[in-house]
């Protein structure tokens, strides 16, 4: 028998990835992967028919999502794995940041419009039918429908990214108050790509220290490709010197999107099985 292969984190059509729920249960069934965490970007919506497919196909499922957060202004993302889906404080937030989500796209519109790409709501909405989260990455693909770019990642080289012309902002989670939301639904919180991006400057290893040792938070996604073997010798470091779990994943958006595919980076079964320890205690959903 084969080592037990699991990738936590993966995104479908329920947030900015482009294939359903069940097609990325099934894509991760291929890939030869044991345990999927399926995380859209603010919310929960795609589970329960992730949940289905994977029972039917003897993969296991591991329910999560990716949270917008922000520490002094800079986007920090931050996953929750084994929230109950259930009216409350996060679900609250969880509704607040997708109202923001969708607030914003006419500016977008209104931006690229004025640097020459003239792009409408509708046609984001028609790009984005389905998905509980809109998002940039549907803007994205909008422009690259009408020619204006090749491929989502010149759309965002260009235009999207946090730093460039078209870029508007949107209202996010404090990074505290999402480490909190998801305990107090029965998670296991970890920082997605620390030091990916732009999070890397507000995330030095003193304040993930703070972050774990003051505010509880449970993990660091330390294998992800964001992050140069450095980077990432220095995390699992940090991770193993605090006493906290360390994942892998892909960030998988579909083929050919954000190039990763299912599988490229994994968690070990030790990390996974401190992670479903914590969410069993807390009285989390597995
Ligand atoms: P939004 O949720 O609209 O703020 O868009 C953020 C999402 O777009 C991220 O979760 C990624 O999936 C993707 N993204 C953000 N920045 C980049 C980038 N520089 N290159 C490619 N994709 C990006
Ligand atoms: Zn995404
Ligand atoms: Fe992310
Ligand atoms: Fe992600």
């Amino acid at each position: 028998m084969g080592a037990m292969r699991i990738d936590l984190h993966a995104h479908s059509a329920i947030s900015d990835g482009t294939e359903s729920p069940t097609d990325v249960v099934l894509a991760a069934r291929r890939a030869g992967l044991d345990v999927l965490g399926l995380t859209d970007h603010d919310t929960l919506a795609g589970l329960s028919e992730a949940r289905d497919t994977a029972k039917a196909a003897a993969l296991d499922l591991l329910g999560g999502l990716e949270l917008s957060c922000h520490l002094s202004g800079i986007p920090v993302h931050l996953l929750g794995y084994g929230v109950r889906d259930e009216p409350g404080e996060l679900a609250d937030e969880l509704h607040r940041i997708r109202e923001g989500r969708i607030g914003r796209i006419a500016e977008f519109c209104a931006r690229l419009t004025a640097l020459g790409m003239p792009i409408t709501e509708a046609e984001v909405s028609v790009q984005a039918a389905g998905a509980s989260s809109i998002g940039r990455p549907h803007i994205a693909d909008v422009m690259v429908a009408k020619g204006y770019v090749a491929t989502r990642r010149q759309a965002f080289d260009e235009w999207l990214a946090d730093d460039q012309p078209a870029f508007v902002p949107r209202y996010y989670c404090p990074l505290i108050q999402g480490i909190a939301l998801i305990k107090q639904a029965g998670g296991v919180s970890v920082l997605a790509h620390a030091w990916g991006r732009g999070s890397r400057a507000v995330l030095p290893e003193s304040v993930i220290t703070e972050l774990v040792q003051v505010h509880g938070l449970d993990g660091i996604e330390v294998d992800h490709q964001d992050h140069d073997e450095h980077d990432r010798t220095a995390l699992r470091a940090l991770a193993d010197r605090l006493g906290v779990i360390n994942t892998g994943s892909s960030d998988y958006h579909g083929l050919g999107k954000i190039a990763s595919e299912l599988g490229c980076n994994t968690t070990t079964p030790t990390a996974y099985a401190s992670v479903l320890v914590l969410i069993g205690r807390r009285g989390g959903h597995r």
